[in-house]
């Protein structure tokens, strides 16, 4: 006997339903025409033209596609924004925004964002003449005393990376729409799982779905969510223009994995905590770098704009021969650059994604020769504990 299609119900209850369950329930769960129990991939680059009168909603997959379509819904419904887009890569997501700005606009940018991010406004963004003013963000005096006459947007990355120093969101996003400046967040490490910033006034939310979302080291992808239709009109335009889409299979396993974003984050950022806590016990250690920790100085702020504190911890072993001990007798953790996965990961910024700063103006920024970064992954956390201590005292 079949059964009616699925829709949405006419009576179905007000109640807003919570986190877990719109991960699971995006709108997209079950294909409309077989019920199947996941997105279909739709492998193709063009679409038939049934009517010449009556073009195809889909008519090339640059432009859009059904698969990528369906995540770019689900990233902007975890969001509360009104349109998502899916990029090739974090990168590709954070430079097709930048393009909303023009020749001779300037941008004021929090001066520990992501590499990537740092050297296309240095380098790129400068050269089609977009300058940028990079300032201490925890500091909203600086924020303020960077305005200029042709400042058009704020970037801001909250916790920053790796010393994790936080931003208040909403004293920016407040002071930015009195200067009518377009507000962007690269939320990658706290995903919306934790951290919602368009709640908080932002326009244009970014992420390196290739961390936290994605969640396995197996997909490169960027997300980009517009926080109203004026704005997802012109990312739209941009996306379709510059084509670094994503391909409808890594669409369709970052799907995969954002279904267990909130399982993952709550396990991953449980065992962060404990981790930071042992941690701040060991005498090896010079610092402990946790939103989470008492003594953090923007812990009161986190606390107000997220719901966790993620699950990365850094921590100063005091010196290149010391972290470097670390990393050659760790067993457990993957010694590599990227975090945000099941498997717990190790990066030393110094010689990974940091190396290309010049030695003095990494340490002024607290990134040390003995800074390590631990993104905590699902093992057991006494496990990585007892592999962690052993290498400290190996
Ligand atoms: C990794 C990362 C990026 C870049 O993303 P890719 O997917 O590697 O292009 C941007 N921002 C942050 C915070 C990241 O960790």
């Amino acid at each position: 006997m079949s059964q009616p299609v699925r829709t949405e119900s006419e009576d179905a209850p007000k109640r807003k339903d919570q986190f877990a369950t719109r991960l699971i329930h995006f709108g997209a769960e079950v294909d409309k025409t077989t019920g199947a129990s996941s997105v279909p991939i739709y492998q193709a680059s063009t679409f038939h033209h049934f009517s010449l009168e009556e073009p195809p909603e889909y008519d090339y997959s640059r432009s859009g596609n059904p698969t990528r379509q369906a995540l770019e819904d689900y990233i902007a419904k975890l969001e509360g924004g009104v349109r998502g887009f899916a990029f090739s890569s974090g990168m590709s997501a954070i430079s097709t925004a930048f393009l909303l700005l023009s020749a001779g606009d300037h941008l004021i940018c929090t001066e520990d964002v992501y590499g990537g991010t740092y050297r296309f406004l240095t380098v790129i963004a400068k050269r089609l003449g977009i300058e940028t003013t990079f300032v201490d963000m925890t500091d909203l005096e600086e924020v303020k005393a960077a305005i200029q006459g042709n400042t058009k947007a704020v970037f801001m990355e909250t916790p920053s990376n790796p010393t994790l120093k936080i931003t208040d969101v909403a004293a920016i996003t407040n002071w930015a729409k009195e200067h009518d400046l377009l507000t962007l967040l690269d939320n990658t490490f706290m995903t919306p799982y934790h951290q919602r910033p368009i709640e908080l006034g932002v326009d244009v939310v970014l992420h390196s779905a290739t961390k936290f979302l994605g969640g396995h080291s197996d997909v490169l992808a960027g997300l980009a969510v517009a926080a109203n239709e004026s704005l997802g009109r012109r990312l739209k335009m941009l996306q379709n223009s510059l084509g670094s889409v994503l391909g409808v299979q890594d669409s369709w396993l970052l799907m995969r994995g954002m279904k267990t974003l909130q399982a993952r984050m709550e396990h991953s950022e449980k065992s962060a905590r404990k981790l930071a806590e042992w941690l701040v016990t060991r005498p090896e250690i010079e610092r402990v770098y946790y939103p989470g920790l008492e003594d953090h100085p923007g812990r009161e702020i986190h606390e107000r704009q997220s719901s966790g504190y993620g699950a990365v911890v850094c921590f100063d072993t005091g010196s290149g021969e010391a972290a470097r001990k670390v990393l050659d007798k760790v067993r457990l953790p993957l010694v590599a650059v990227s975090l945000g996965a099941v498997e717990s990961i190790l990066s030393y910024p110094a010689l990974m994604s940091h190396a290309a700063m010049p030695k003095d103006v990494r340490h002024a920024r607290g990134i040390g020769d003995g800074l390590l970064r631990y993104s905590v992954g699902l093992e057991d956390i006494d496990d990585l504990i007892a592999d962690l201590e052993q290498a400290l005292e190996g």
